[in-house]
């Protein structure tokens, strides 16, 4: 029979064994527990930067504030965005002024080799230019299901500073950046969609009204106007075909835009009709000279496609604001009437 003390002894080793279980448990849930808050603080890091990255949209800045927030967050000395154009890995922007020793960067570029997660921690320089110290860095490609889109390298100055718990952040943000960067592309295509004639490559009608009613609210310079129109294009479509038609429309507003100056606006109004702003020009004479010029190099071009050969003329009326206060819609309207008085007078002609 066991005596009190056995009994005593007995229990005390229990409850020390279950103590410990408990303490076991308990350890582990706290390490969870600082996994999960870890994990959290990675999520809401990320929530803040693609709401950060959100908000500038279409900015042509957004690869600079990338590089921005890898420095800010990660603590780390140099950040460097390379991103894919032509197949080949082009450096964005960097806070180096030597990354020759990316040369997991290089072997993409040269050798089309792939690009995987790569950490490096050397407790010799890793940089080639003497005056900057690396010595512990992480090359993140970004990619997007299978296309790579670029690559981010992190680095630090001191040894062993990055580890796998930065690899395991870079990776997320990597995959968020991909979406970021995608969506960034998709919204210029379609911000310019949205402002370019697909035909002509000149600004629409209504990105023209869009900026011209700004330039009404911001100056008060002369407003000069041109309208142009092609002379008997439906005869030019009905002999040569719609596709030559197309190819005409597309020389003539190539030759347009091509002398004229670079803040001039040039839009495809209607159809065949064209429309000009020049900006600061205070003499009609001046205007009427250039846009003779213009119409006389249309006149001489032979516009050649596939077999046919054929010259055309337009037809162009000058409107300008003689005070400050008239509307662009009159301006327009003047413009307008001198180019129909240009058609009546025999068509091939400048009027203002
Ligand atoms: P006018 O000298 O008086 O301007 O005569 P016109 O034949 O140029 O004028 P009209 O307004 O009668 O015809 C314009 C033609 O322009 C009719 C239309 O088929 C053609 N057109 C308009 N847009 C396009 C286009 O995008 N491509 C082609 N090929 N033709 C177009
Ligand atoms: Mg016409
Ligand atoms: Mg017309």
């Amino acid at each position: 029979m066991l005596s009190l003390q056995d009994n005593y002894n007995q229990l005390k080793s229990d409850y020390e064994s279950y103590q410990k279980m408990a303490e076991g448990i308990i350890q582990k849930q706290n390490t969870k527990i600082m996994e999960l808050d870890k994990k959290l603080d990675m999520m809401s890091l990320i929530v803040e930067i693609s709401e950060y990255i959100n908000k500038y949209l279409g900015s042509s800045e957004i690869v600079s504030m990338i590089n921005d927030i890898m420095i800010g967050i990660l603590g780390v000395t140099y950040s460097s965005v390379y991103l894919v154009q032509n197949r080949k890995l082009k450096l964005k922007v960097s806070n180096l002024k030597d990354t020759s020793h990316h040369y997991i960067i290089n072997d993409f570029n040269e050798k089309n080799s792939k690009l995987a997660i790569a950490v490096f921690n050397d407790t010799q320089n890793i940089s080639k230019d003497k005056s900057i110290q690396i010595h512990s860095s992480i090359f993140m490609p970004i990619y997007l299901k299978n296309t790579i889109l670029g690559a981010i390298v992190v680095e630090h100055n001191r040894h062993n500073y990055l580890t796998q718990e930065h690899v395991k952040l870079l990776t997320a943000l990597s995959n968020h950046l991909a979406i970021c960067l995608e969506n960034n592309r998709l919204y210029n295509t379609i911000r310019e969609n949205s402002q370019i004639d697909g035909l002509t490559g000149l600004y629409n009608r209504s990105y023209f009204f869009s900026i011209m009613e700004n330039k009404f609210k911001n100056s008060k310079e002369e407003i000069a106007i041109i309208m142009i129109d092609i002379d008997n294009f439906k005869k030019c479509n009905d002999t040569f075909g719609h596709q030559y038609g197309d190819y005409v429309l597309k020389t003539i507003s190539k030759i347009i835009k091509d002398n004229l100056r670079k803040d001039d606006i040039i839009a495809r109004y209607g159809g065949e009709e064209i429309i000009v702003y020049m900006f600061d020009m205070k003499n009609i004479d001046d205007i009427y000279r250039r846009m003779n010029y213009i119409r006389k190099l249309i006149e001489e071009s032979r516009i050649s496609y596939k077999s046919i050969k054929s010259n055309v003329t337009v037809s162009m009326g000058i409107g300008m604001s003689k005070s400050v206060d008239a509307s662009l819609e009159k301006i327009i309207e003047k413009a307008d009437l001198n180019l129909y008085k240009a058609k009546n007078l025999g068509k091939n002609r400048v009027i203002f």
